[in-house]
């Protein structure tokens, strides 16, 4: 059962590093065994597509559509599906194990052993097979996470952002009444301010540098937000956690700097959460060994999300106990992504997350528009 289906379609090409444009004659993918081709509703762009479509991520070979922060409604499937409908609305969930290594056999897809190799059944949607700025896009059924009826296509685009926020917080085993620190002001830190508020995590303190991006986010309910480097900002953490270091802190940055100071703001005894993306090359250093061996930390790192995390986290966006609206400053149609990506990259009026609709602004679905009465603002 399917809809009918054009050949061709849109779609963002990336040909060589840096070197991309919007076709209108690609093939319109036919869902394999286990695959559910997805109409794409909405498609944000973040901090990895650059690397992407700069050729430094190392699992991506050109030609290739990028895309990894999306949603949709699913038109067709491929043989063997049952485990979503046409019709359903989905969010996609990028990593997906080949289910077979011992790592995926652990639920850690996102530390599959057979990564990069799709004859073993490995996927990681709009890294190493295509993505999501196109119209049509087949993923495996495994990726796919039915939306609550309550939310946006452009909230479902958060779908793998929240199962990565809400790991890094589980990672870091926060308990409710316990002090969190959040680094890093982009949409993952935005994402686990709100995140550790929801299990109940008390006092939240959001650090970052720049007082013009943290202005933003007020919204977040974060118990004190500070815009601080070096050793002020090592003070004034403290100084809102009652002179005390943090029980968990969690950093979403992706500096050398912002680790260091993660490790420096935990208490004695108390967990560190390095998870913002980083790549080689850079180095930990000015940390005496002595604050994390007889300061007694777990210090764990957290890559992305592992199998089915973001079914959950989708359930705090649908009661918005985390609110993604405000992290969406800007929409494009597909057409233009040249644009949105310039606005992105030089991160113009304020952008935090662009987004791309490949057809058009999408109507939302009337319950969604019930339930959010007349707040939704026009595109
Ligand atoms: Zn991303
Ligand atoms: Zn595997």
């Amino acid at each position: 059962m399917s809809v009918s289906l054009p050949t061709t379609m849109r779609a963002v090409v990336v040909t060589a590093p840096d070197c991309f444009a919007v076709r209108d004659d690609v093939p319109v993918p036919r869902p394999g065994p286990g695959q559910a081709l997805l109409r794409v509703m909405s498609t944000t762009i973040c901090a990895t597509d650059q690397k992407i479509v700069a050729g430094q991520f190392p699992g991506t070979r050109f030609p290739h559509i990028p895309g990894h922060e999306f949603a949709g409604e699913v038109v067709a499937l491929g043989p063997g599906v049952d485990e979503v409908a046409v019709g359903d609305r989905v969010g996609v969930e990028v990593h997906v194990g080949c289910g077979r290594c011992a790592r995926c056999r652990e639920g850690l897809y996102q530390l599959c052993e057979n990564y990069g190799r799709p004859e073993k059944g490995h996927a990681h949607i709009g890294f190493t097979v295509p993505g999501g700025l196109a119209e049509y896009v087949a993923v495996p059924v495994q990726a796919l996470h039915r939306l609550p009826p309550t939310l946006s296509w452009d909230e479902g685009a958060f779908t793998d952002n929240i199962g990565i926020a809400l790991y890094a917080l589980e990672r870091g085993r926060v308990q409710a009444g316990e002090s969190v620190v959040v680094i890093g002001p982009g949409a993952f830190g935005a994402l686990a301010v709100q995140v550790a508020r929801a299990l109940g995590a008390a006092p939240v303190v959001l650090l970052g540098t720049r007082p013009e991006r943290l202005a933003r986010l007020d919204y977040l309910g974060a118990d004190a937000v500070i815009a601080a480097r070096g050793e002020a900002a090592l003070e004034r953490v403290r100084a809102a956690l009652g002179g005390r270091g943090a029980d968990v802190v969690v950093e979403f940055a992706g500096t050398s700097d912002a680790a260091r100071q993660a490790i420096l703001l935990a208490r004695r005894g108390g967990r560190v959460v390095l998870a913002g993306a980083t790549g080689p090359g850079r180095e930990l250093s000015g940390v005496d060994l002595s604050v994390i061996v007889r300061g007694h930390l777990d210090l764990c790192g957290s890559l992305a999300n592992p199998r089915g995390i973001s079914g959950r986290g989708l359930q705090l966006l649908a009661r918005r106990s985390v609110d993604v609206r405000p992290l969406i400053t800007h929409h494009f149609p597909l057409g233009a992504f040249a644009e949105a990506w310039a606005t992105f990259v030089e991160r113009r009026d304020g952008a935090i997350r662009v987004m791309l609709h490949p057809h058009g602004a999408p109507a939302e679905p009337p319950v969604a528009a019930s339930a959010r009465s007349g707040e939704e603002t026009g595109r």
